[in-house]
């Protein structure tokens, strides 16, 4: 028997699209390193994204990057974020790439890396403008001088991240630029580096539109092989799944309610001051389901007569006026997550994950 909230995990879908995105880049000279930061690093999920071409997990945090060694993966993993100074031995123990921009990190991993004889390949992060991780271009000769000389530390590329705190939007321009650092490095380090790793689902556009230019090996990609989406505009990879995730929770409740509260209205539970429509009394239903376990804002019913109005922390309001079938307590209803919903139901502890495909 299932139990709600549940996550339902299409993993066949999964591995279709990561098939699609490898299929994508490999015409194009890149390989797919395959993101499941997502889906809090799910293995079924990790797994998928190899069998459909992934040549590499990777992962923001040590801890799941930790439970796929631990399940068996035994490919290629690469830590996205900087490594903490404090758990460098950690990063070194689960990772055998890391993305990084601070020398002095590179140096502790030296030393976690010497301790545990075992070499470790660090990737120097470039800011192109974003404004999140990465040296700024004036710097990344010396940074990577720097990284360079750390015994028993391999500085194996550049790499850049756009789209994800700035929304600067990735172009072949950015990506002409971290080529030109790449080479001016290489003149600094007097070798070659074999890696330029060009971004995340935000470059789906630009590979679809065949501009990435020659020289950059690889992508990062999560968003698009989960949901089938970039991620500028947010619209469908082409052959992609969007509905490799959906997320279904139970009626508590079903009334015909006013569609204007009753009274004098301050802050919700958010300390937001919410506004209503007047559209007279309407159907709702409440899901046993809320903001701990999704972002209301992102997600939609997959019966598209059924409306999301709003969320508190465990409960989640939906106008069913025009739902399919009358919607009774003990019903499911059924989501696709966006982004930030998928993030938060992979990570509430009261959401069951379900792997089907
Ligand atoms: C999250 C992340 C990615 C993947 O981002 P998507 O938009 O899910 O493709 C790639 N690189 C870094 C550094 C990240 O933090």
């Amino acid at each position: 028997m299932t139990i709600y909230p549940a996550l339902f995990i299409d993993v066949g879908k999964v591995r279709h699209n990561a098939q699609i995105i490898s299929g994508l880049l490999g015409r194009q000279g890149m390989r797919l390193v395959g993101v499941a930061k997502g889906v809090m690093g799910h293995v079924a999920v990790a797994k998928a994204m190899v069998d459909g071409g992934a040549t590499a997990i990777g992962d923001s945090r040590t801890e799941t990057l930790r439970q796929l060694r631990d399940l068996g993966f035994e490919g290629e993993t690469v830590l996205l974020r900087a490594p903490s100074p404090s758990r460098a031995l950690e990063a070194v123990q689960v990772a055998d790439v890391s993305l990084n921009s601070e020398p002095a990190t590179v140096r502790l991993l030296g030393d976690a890396a010497s301790r545990l004889g075992r070499r470790h390949s660090v990737i120097l992060m470039v800011d192109l403008g974003d404004l999140r991780e990465g040296v700024i271009v004036e710097k990344a000769s010396e940074a990577a001088r720097e990284m360079s000389k750390v015994p028993w530390i391999e500085l194996i590329g550049v790499g850049v991240n756009l789209a994800c705190y700035g929304g600067v939007v990735p172009t072949r321009d950015k990506m002409e630029t971290l080529l030109s650092v790449r080479k001016q490095i290489e003149a600094v380090v007097g070798k070659p580096l074999v890696r330029v790793s060009g971004g995340n689902s935000a470059n789906m556009p630009l590979v679809l539109r065949g501009e990435i230019p020659q020289g950059v090996t690889e992508l990062r990609i999560g968003e698009s092989i989960l949901l089938g989406t970039e991620a500028v505009e947010r619209t469908a990879v082409p052959g992609c799944h969007p509905d490799a995730f959906t997320l279904a929770a139970e009626v508590i409740e079903v009334a015909e309610k006013p569609s204007v509260p009753a009274g004098k209205i301050g802050q919700n539970a958010f300390g937001v001051v919410p506004t209503f429509k007047d559209r007279g009394r309407r159907r709702r239903a409440i899901c046993a389901v809320g903001r701990q376990d999704l972002d209301p804002d992102s997600l939609s019913p997959l019966d598209n007569g059924i409306e999301i109005l709003g969320a508190s922390s465990d409960h989640l309001i939906c106008d069913v006026e025009g739902a399919r079938q009358p919607v009774k307590p003990g019903d499911i209803l059924s989501f696709i997550p966006g982004y930030s919903s998928l993030l938060r139901a992979a990570t509430s502890p009261f959401v069951a994950k379900v792997v089907r495909g």
